[in-house]
C-alpha cells in the first residue's frame, strides 16, 4: 500500500511484493488474462507475454479493469481486435470508464476490442474450456471461472449452493482471502480455509491478499495441508 510503513509493505521478501490480482491461463495454443489490473502493463512486461488471445473480466471494480488501455500493444503486434469477455454489468462499466474506446470517431492508436457477452453458458477460447459462474461480492455478482480442473475466484464473500456444485471436483482453486478480520465483501482467511475444506479441493492458493494479512512466511505455517498463499509470478502446471 502506498506510503504504508507496516512490516509487510517494508518487507524485503519478494513474496510480500504484491501487485493487483490477475492470472494468465495458457494452453499450448491459447493465452488468456483474467482482469486487466492497474498493474497490467508491468505484469505483461515482467512475464514477457508476447501474445495474448483474450481478456476475461470478473467484475467492474477499478483494481480489475484499470489496465485495459494497455491491450493496444497487442493490437499493434497482432493486427486484430482483442477479444474481451465480460458480463453486462462489466460491459456497461467499460463503456463508461473507457468511453473513447467505444466512440464513433476513434482517435488513432486507441485500443481495439471485440466485446463478447458472458451469459452463463460454458464456452471455448481457443482450446481452453471456460465455465463461468456467479459468486457474491457483497451484493455485486462477480464471475468466477472454472478451466478444466482449475477454478479461479477473486473478490467474493459468498457462494451459493448451485455454484458450489460447479466448483466441486476441481483439483486446484485460487480463492480470495483478504485478511484475518471479517470484511464486508471479501472472504477473510478463516472463511476461505473453511470453504476450501467444505468443497474438498486438494490444492488451494489464496489471492487478493491485503497487507493486513501479514507476511507470507508468517502465515504459511498456520495454513492446513494443501492450502498456501499465492505469490506474484507463481506458476501452476496441470497435465
Ligand atoms: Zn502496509
Ligand atoms: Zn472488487
Ligand atoms: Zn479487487
Amino acid at each position: 500500500m502506498i506510503a504504508c510503513p507496516c512490516r509487510v509493505c517494508t518487507s524485503t521478501d519478494t513474496k510480500d511484493k504484491r501487485l493487483r490480482s490477475s492470472i494468465l491461463v495458457e494452453s499450448h495454443t491459447t493465452r488468456i488474462v483474467v482482469d486487466t489490473t492497474p498493474d497490467f502493463r508491468y505484469q505483461m512486461l515482467r512475464s514477457e507475454v508476447k501474445k495474448l488471445d483474450a481478456v476475461l473480466f470478473t467484475h467492474p471494480h477499478k483494481d480489475h479493469i484499470a489496465g485495459l488501455d494497455d491491450i493496444r500493444a497487442y493490437n499493434y503486434f497482432q493486427k486484430q481486435p482483442m477479444k474481451v469477455y465480460a458480463n453486462e454489468l462489466t460491459q456497461n462499466a467499460l463503456k463508461k470508464e473507457f468511453s473513447y474506446i467505444f466512440s464513433e470517431f476513434k482517435y488513432p492508436g486507441i485500443p481495439d476490442i471485440e466485446l463478447l457477452d458472458i451469459k452463463g453458458e460454458p464456452f471455448l477460447i481457443g482450446d481452453i474450456p471456460v465455465i463461468p459462474f456467479n459468486v457474491w461480492h457483497l451484493k455485486m455478482p462477480v464471475l468466477g471461472f472454472r478451466f478444466g480442473n482449475f477454478t479461479y475466484i477473486t473478490d467474493a464473500n459468498k457462494i451459493d449452493d448451485a455454484e458450489k456444485e460447479i466448483i466441486k471436483g476441481s483439483k486446484a482453486i485460487v480463492l480470495n482471502a483478504l485478511r484475518h478480520e471479517k470484511h464486508i465483501s471479501h472472504f477473510n482467511l478463516q472463511e476461505a480455509v473453511e470453504l476450501v475444506q467444505e468443497l474438498k479441493i486438494p490444492q488451494a492458493y489464496f489471492t487478493h491478499i491485503s497487507h493486513q494479512l501479514g507476511k507470507h512466511q508468517d502465515i504459511m505455517p498456520l495454513l492446513p495441508p494443501g492450502i498456501e498463499l499465492a505469490y506474484d509470478k507463481q506458476e501452476l502446471i496441470f497435465s
